[in-house]
């Protein structure tokens, strides 16, 4: 009973005390709750901190600081960066740039691009449909689409958004989409995006592509697949035509991605088509970025004109993002005009491609599977030898990335050569030579 009193009482007392707090409060000025925004920083600094993608990272850290092998990525390159660049006060041959005509940093390419910003300013501002566009915005999806005997073509701010976009926006459930075990990661998240089913294939294997769709094809509505022009790791190609055969087989839209490829194959750079011979109506979505040989930033899909009209009218991700600059799109323009006018560059850059992988070969050198032309790996069959090497070549004023674990497999681990028009046949072979010792 004495309990029960007792307890009455103290729930009085404290229901007297918070009447006469709220009373205080109301009068008061208002304060915001008292929070202890270090305290809350710091958790959810720890969380982070928690995340497996951080932990991975500081592995990778940890791994390298005892190998004492130093971080070959984030170079500050402090001019225009090609077959030669300036790091740190230092001359070096590059290896590292996709600037595979010599376009970026090419005095009229430059020019063009100056007179836009000065024109345009610097800034698309918003998504075209809203901001508005440039004339040069459809000049250069004009160019695009006749440059691939397309009927038209829609230009995005970056060449991964626009595998993102247009693979997600235009396939979902109840479609199938099939791509290369090596297609770059933003198809596959693309095609994750997208809802649809997503089957893969291995590498060019367009038999078992035929396969993979007699059994699955008449399950889904619509098919997707999706190749590369030149594969981004290996440098190799897909035997085009039967991958045609094998989409009309099966009633498929087969899309490429000509990142690596455009202004790399064929005599006047027109990609893959013109390697193969295939007639361009015979590729559904034709994909490029603008960052490589056109000189500016960017992405691509040219096609028929209900599939390019959708997209520009309703894919969230070229509806919902800025325009390019237009700055940029004068550039890539610029670039594309001068590759069609010089076709030099492209024979010169088709002859360093040949003349790295011949020597790299007669060298003894692992290139894998590669064709010989913007892309060429050496495998060194581990990732501390990737690294090593790439170190190892950078104190000699060689600038080559190492490509490792979990990026390729293990045994795959490699360096990989972009090979530009404008690289000299001596550095290639003084390149070869010091990775020939390198070997020993
Ligand atoms: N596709 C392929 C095959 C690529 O290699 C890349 C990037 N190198 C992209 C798309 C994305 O292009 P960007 O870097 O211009 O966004």
């Amino acid at each position: 009973m004495e309990l029960k009193n007792l307890r009455q009482t103290l729930a009085a007392q404290a229901l007297k005390r918070q009447m006469e707090r709220a009373i205080k409060a109301e009068s008061a000025p208002f304060k915001p709750p008292a929070m202890d925004a270090g305290r809350t920083a710091r958790q959810a600094r720890e969380r982070f901190e928690a995340m497996p993608q951080y932990q991975q990272i500081k592995i990778m850290q940890v791994g390298g600081d005892k190998l004492g092998v130093a971080s070959p990525f984030f170079r500050v390159h402090e001019g225009i960066a090609g077959a030669t660049t300036r790091i740190g006060g230092r001359a070096y041959i590059n290896y590292s740039s996709y600037n595979y005509l010599g376009m970026s940093g090419d005095p009229l390419v430059s020019a063009r691009a100056k007179e836009a910003i000065d024109q345009y300013g610097t800034s698309a501002s918003a998504s075209r449909a809203v901001a508005g566009e440039r004339p040069i915005h459809r000049q250069l999806e004009r160019a695009l689409a006749d440059f691939y005997e397309a009927e038209d073509c829609v230009v995005f701010v970056s060449g991964y958004a626009t595998n993102v976009a247009a693979v997600s926006y235009l396939f979902g459930p109840g479609d199938l989409i099939v791509h290369d075990e090596l297609a770059h990661n933003s198809i596959a998240q693309g095609a994750q995006l997208s809802g649809a089913k997503r089957l893969i294939f291995p590498h060019n294997d367009w038999n078992a592509l035929d396969a993979l769709l007699r059994r699955a094809r008449r399950e889904y509505r619509h098919a997707l697949i999706a190749i590369e022009g030149i594969y981004s790791m290996d440098g190799d190609l897909p035997d085009l035509e039967r991958f045609v055969e094998v989409k009309t087989r099966h009633e498929a839209f087969l899309m490429v991605d000509e990142a690596h490829s455009l202004g790399v194959l064929g005599r006047t750079g027109r990609g893959i088509r013109e390697h193969t011979g295939v007639p361009p109506g015979a590729i559904d979505l034709w994909m490029g970025t603008l960052s490589k040989t056109l000189a500016g930033c960017g992405g691509f899909i040219a096609g028929c004109q209900p599939m390019v009209e959708m997209l520009r009218a309703s894919a969230p991700g070229f509806m919902y993002s800025v325009g390019i600059p237009p700055a940029l799109a004068a550039a890539s323009l610029a670039a594309l005009e001068r590759l069609q006018a010089e076709p030099e560059r492209i024979a010169a850059l088709q002859t360093h491609g040949k003349l790295f992988l011949d020597a790299a070969r007669a060298a003894g050198l692992n290139t894998g599977a590669s064709a010989g032309y913007s892309v060429i790996p050496v495998i060194t069959g581990s990732s501390l030898k990737a690294v090593h090497w790439s170190n190892a070549l950078f104190e000699q004023g060689i600038n080559v990335q190492p490509i490792f674990y979990p990026a390729v497999e293990e045994k795959t681990a490699r360096l990989r050569f972009f090979i530009c028009s404008t690289h000299q046949p001596e550095q290639i072979e003084h390149t070869i030579k010091i990775m020939a010792q390198l070997a020993q």
